[in-house]
């Protein structure tokens, strides 16, 4: 492709354009725990629930296993795992199987905690394992609308638990339904 002389110049004019609005810092605290034998029983539980979801989930193509509990204010737990396809974007994370499951069955009861988990046949996943940033932002649209925060744990298979006490925390920048209107 052919430049013309003038187009790559930078003038003092566009340079003026570009200065610099102010610098935004956007900053996060996690909560890390050195095990899940560190948790509160209720959370203990939860996550071993998601630890079963994790061992049926159908990953054949990843290997990698994943699973996902909720806790409802009702005091319902909701299993998710991945469910992997042939055609790989058909299949769906563990944490988008559960929190759909919920918004499903059980509409309008606020989501409390998500503990998520994951397995690698591979190998060990020790370093907690977060969710992808599609199920930060379907886990969103629920804390947004219930206007209460979910706290979400994760970890990998075994070894320390991560905990934000937000799905905000996870995702800077949030988009939802504020901007559409
Ligand atoms: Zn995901």
């Amino acid at each position: 492709m052919y430049f013309k002389q003038d187009s790559i110049n930078v003038s003092s004019n566009n340079l003026k354009e570009h200065v610099l609005l102010k610098k935004l810092d956007i900053s996060i605290t996690l909560d890390v725990f050195d095990s899940v034998q560190t948790l509160p029983d209720t959370i203990q539980e939860l996550m071993q629930s998601a630890k079963q979801a994790r061992d049926r989930a159908y990953a054949p193509y990843s290997s990698f296993m994943v699973g996902s509990s909720i806790e409802l204010a009702n005091g319902v737990i909701v299993q998710g795992n991945n469910q992997e396809n042939a055609a790989y974007p058909s299949g769906l994370c563990a944490e988008r199987v559960a929190v759909f499951y919920a918004g499903a069955t059980y509409p309008g009861v606020a989501i409390k905690n998500i503990a998520i988990t994951v397995r690698s046949l591979h190998h060990k996943v020790l370093i907690p394992t977060p969710p992808c940033g599609s199920c930060r932002q379907a886990l969103a649209e629920y804390e947004v609308n219930q206007d209460q925060p979910i706290n979400v744990y994760f970890m990998g298979e075994t070894g320390q638990v991560v905990r934000s006490n937000s799905v905000k925390d996870l995702l800077p920048l949030i988009f939802d339904s504020s901007f559409l209107k």
